[in-house]
């Protein structure tokens, strides 16, 4: 009967008139189903003895981990009643202890290089989504790493795909080279691995969801075999071997960015998956499998962290897509399957952060935006992100 009656508020939502008033129901019916299911609070009204978790450990050991996943979902597949089976892991045991942002607006490019890119600088970037191209303004990889004097070990980026080997750091001329993050690319790393053999590891290497694309050729030198062996402490012939036993890209993703918690512990890893974008192919079921796994990819990293001594205690986890998907409702869109059309839908997308520092079970419905994220991350660990247009989330500080 609730569920019925949260999807006529949640239809009704869609049919608002402006994109703005349509963004705030959408949070608002995302507050609602949030509530419900995993028995989540409105904003500020939990302040138990045990909600506000500050972190006790110094900004120096203080870790975050961010994790974006290009291509979101929309609410049917996920936060709405019939779309709750489908993330089991973010709505019963992450939400109930996170922050959670149900309004988190993109006004940028919706292309999934140049949004993370976006989210990575707290700049709306213009950046060609297709081309082999650092981001214009500083990322956050640099402020972190310029201001708090930290080693090329201390921040590192898993990337989905090929053409993301340029994300680590900016081209801007007062940060850029040699400040940036260390980029792993576990799709190169495997083809590296497998030497030209990669017959049984297709399923792996496919690297992009959309058309026309031709991802940039690698000139080599992002990450060396010798690297794999070096930092990650992994053999060829192990990788391979644990890389048969994984089914898709985020796996790997995964895996590898478990093994660099392990071996490297660096303060600030960004992780971006992508499996969930696969529903560009137009197949639904590959699409609902996408989220599905997404979940509980989050949830296995969050175990990590757990089980990691150099993190557990002291990290704070951030989760958010780069940006939503088109609503059925549009001509030009074609509902769970692109995100054309730049409608409120496909830009309003949310953010979920949990851990050191943060409260836990509290929903917020103000908007917020994809640029938001460095000034907070700026705000949390110590560093100014000085050309960043977002603000500072200050209900996360
Ligand atoms: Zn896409």
């Amino acid at each position: 009967m609730e569920s019925a009656l949260q999807n006529a508020r949640w239809r009704a939502a869609l049919a608002a008139s402006s994109p703005r008033e349509l963004g705030r129901q959408l949070a608002l019916s995302r507050r609602e189903f949030l509530r419900t299911a995993a028995g989540v609070a409105l904003g500020g009204t939990l302040l138990g003895s045990n909600s506000l978790a500050r972190a006790e450990t110094s900004l120096r050991k203080r870790k975050v981990i961010v994790i974006t996943f290009g291509g979101g979902a929309r609410d049917q597949e996920t936060f709405a009643p019939e779309g709750q089976e489908n993330i089991p892991h973010l709505m019963r045991e992450l939400i109930p202890q996170s922050t959670f942002f149900t309004q988190v607006v993109n006004r940028g490019i919706l292309g999934h290089y140049v949004a993370t890119a976006s989210l990575a600088t707290g700049v709306y970037e213009t950046i060609n989504n297709f081309a082999s191209l650092p981001p214009e303004y500083p990322t956050v990889f640099e402020y972190f790493r310029k201001d708090l004097k930290r080693p090329s070990s201390d921040a590192w980026v898993v990337a989905p795909s090929n053409g993301f080997n340029r994300i680590g750091e900016s081209n801007h001329r007062s940060y850029g080279a040699g400040l940036g993050a260390r980029v792993i690319l576990p799709k190169h790393l495997l083809t590296a691995a497998m030497r030209g053999g990669a017959a049984d590891y297709e399923h792996l290497l496919r690297d992009n969801y959309e058309t026309p694309f031709r991802a940039p050729e690698l000139a080599g030198g992002e990450f060396e075999l010798q690297q794999l062996e070096m930092i990650l402490k992994l053999s060829v012939d192990d990788f391979k071997a644990h890389a048969r036993t994984l089914s898709s890209p985020d796996e790997l993703s995964v895996y590898i960015a478990r093994q660099l918690m392990r071996q490297v512990a660096p303060s600030l890893l960004w992780i971006t998956m992508h499996d969930i974008d696969v529903a560009h192919a137009g197949a639904y079921s590959l699409y609902v499998e996408g989220i599905r796994r997404t979940d509980r990819l989050c949830a296995e990293l969050w175990k990590a962290v757990q089980s990691e001594p150099e993190y557990a205690g002291r990290t704070t986890l951030f989760i958010l897509p780069d940006f939503g998907r088109d609503s059925d409702d549009d001509s030009a869109g074609n509902g769970f399957q692109h995100h054309r059309t730049g409608d409120a839908l496909s830009r309003t997308t949310w953010m979920m952060a949990l851990g050191a520092g943060v409260r836990e079970g509290v929903v917020f419905d103000r908007a917020t935006e994809s640029t938001d994220l460095v000034p907070t991350l700026g705000a949390m660990l110590g560093f100014s992100p000085s050309l960043a247009q977002g603000k500072p989330i200050t209900e996360l500080l």
